[in-house]
């Protein structure tokens, strides 16, 4: 198929790349020239993991191409994807769909007769109305469609999500575009037993339910983990309970410093809007999301709390400062309100991320000071705070760093260390009750793995994390 995505950002260009794998033609657009320019010359403008050896590939190369011309684009293709931004409105929360709307501004005399422009941004219930109504008003003698084509990737596992996913959904009530979608996922070898045909409506609809329901199970289990610390019980033990029962889950139910990243916060923020505008309120996801606030706040008390003394004047070094490990997005990434708050109360703050330095320089206070390493971040700092779950962390050899304190003190806001033997001489501080020397092994319980299926057997696992937990977000 010629296929144009509009947009060739997280989503927009996952998509372009896995669709070209599967042997259709695609033109991505940008208004971004630079971006285009980069990519044009092969770079890759995002850290993906897997992407870049996708788009190294010839024959992926050779049927993409970037271009900011969207009409050219647009004119030749069969369908068309908009994948641009839909952030949250500053001035109130709704979701600005001003790139859609630009994105869609002038396409009216480019479409060609029998095309489908899909919405694969995030975008409120009623959004392809609308993109239908103005594209209607300006060419009403041609056969189009406009269908919704939600995307539930998740970036750090974009690829794999994109191409086995949990379902496709396609919101279209005309039968042409919704067969012309199925067969585009079809050829990526995705099952029809996967698709979820439905109306453009509650497609919208589908996405901003489920990023709420993740959203609330996130900050459900992160008040649970607060209560285990006044409790005196421990949150790895509590999660693996709970998550066991087949109606709850694992997924989505590992504590951490509150959820961030480009699509949880905003998208329960439109949530929100969405049931104000249709009176028909949120209430649940308005608690969510005043919980999540909450806690991203109380991340900074939490450091002050154990360090058991004045911030000023000590040096933190800060690990990780993506919203998430496996990706370099900083969009509303919890460590922004923690380094501003760390360097308020008179911090010295060495920072380090796999993957994201230069993205953070932008949105940290400017006096931090970004380190080549983790190491390099940990020499003679007081305090380690670790605020993003980056797997190098786990590797890192805490005995044989030097550190200015007698005690140094790690605040592990992700649990990544619970289980780590490495961090003799340390005092460990984790989230729901995973205090610990960390000397101190005796934290064994006796849980079933949930993959275990044989009733009765038993695995040993030392008490901290869920048994399984999805990557968090
Ligand atoms: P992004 O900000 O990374 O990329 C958007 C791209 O669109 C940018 O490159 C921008 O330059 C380009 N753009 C803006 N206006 C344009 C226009 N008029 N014409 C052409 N290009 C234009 O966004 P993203 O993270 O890829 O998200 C895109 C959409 O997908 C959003 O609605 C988001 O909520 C949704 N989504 C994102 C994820 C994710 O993990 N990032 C997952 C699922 C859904």
């Amino acid at each position: 198929m010629q296929i144009a995505v509009i947009g060739t950002g997280y989503v927009g260009l996952v998509s372009a790349a896995c669709f070209a794998q599967a042997g259709h033609q695609v033109s991505c657009v940008d208004t971004d020239i630079s971006k285009i320019s980069r990519l044009e010359r092969g770079e890759i403008p995002i850290y993906e993991p897997g992407l870049a050896d996708m788009l190294a590939n010839r024959n992926v190369r050779k049927r993409l191409t970037f271009t900011h011309d969207a009409t050219a684009a647009v004119s030749k293709s069969e369908i068309t994807f908009i994948a641009v931004g839909t952030p949250a409105r500053p001035s109130d929360g709704h979701a600005d769909l001003s790139q859609v709307y630009a994105a869609i501004e002038g396409l009216a005399f480019a479409l060609r007769p029998g095309a489908v422009i899909a919405t694969k941004s995030t975008v409120p219930v009623g959004t392809g109305d609308e993109i239908e109504h103005l594209l209607r008003s300006q060419r009403p003698d041609l056969d189009f469609e406009v269908a919704s084509n939600p995307e539930f990737l998740r970036a750090g596992s974009a690829i794999d999500d994109f191409l086995r996913p949990d379902r496709v959904v396609i919101g279209s009530e005309n039968e042409r575009a919704a067969a012309l979608l199925t067969r585009l996922y079809r050829s990526l070898g995705i099952g029809r037993e996967r698709m979820l045909l439905t109306d453009r409506r509650s497609s919208e609809l589908i996405k901003y339910a489920a990023n709420g329901f993740l959203a609330t199970k996130i900050a459900f289990i992160n008040e649970v983990a607060s209560l285990c610390e006044k409790a005196n019980a421990r949150i790895g033990d509590v999660a693996t309970g709970i998550g066991l029962d087949h109606r709850i889950g694992m997924q989505y139910l590992k504590p951490g410093p509150g959820f961030g990243g480009s699509c949880l916060p905003k998208d329960a923020r439109a949530l929100a809007k969405m049931g104000e505008d249709f009176e028909a309120p949120m209430r649940i996801i308005e608690t969510v999301l005043a919980s999540n606030e909450a806690r991203k706040r109380s991340m900074a008390r939490k450091v002050a709390s154990a360090h058991d003394g004045s911030l000023r004047g000590k040096t933190v070094a800060l690990l990780g400062l993506t919203f998430k490990a496996e990706t370099d997005d900083m969009r509303d990434a919890v460590s922004i309100p923690l380094a501003h708050a760390l360097v308020e109360a008179g911090c010295i703050l060495k920072a380090y991320d796999p993957v994201a330095n230069d993205r953070a320089r932008g949105v940290l206070p400017p006096s931090v000071r970004y380190c080549g390493s983790a190491r390099d971040a940990v020499d003679d700092a007081h305090i380690i705070v670790i605020a993003t779950e980056w797997n190098e962390f786990r590797q890192i050899d805490f005995r044989h760093l030097k550190t200015r304190t007698k005690l140094p003190l790690i605040i592990d806001l992700r649990n990544l260390l619970t289980e780590h033997d490495l961090l003799n001489g340390f005092r460990y501080v984790g989230i729901g009750g995973n205090s610990r020397y960390a000397a101190n092994k005796s934290l064994a319980v006796s849980v079933r793995a949930p993959s275990d299926a044989t009733p009765g057997r038993r695995i040993e696992r030392r008490s901290s994390q869920p048994a399984a937990v999805s990557p968090a977000e």
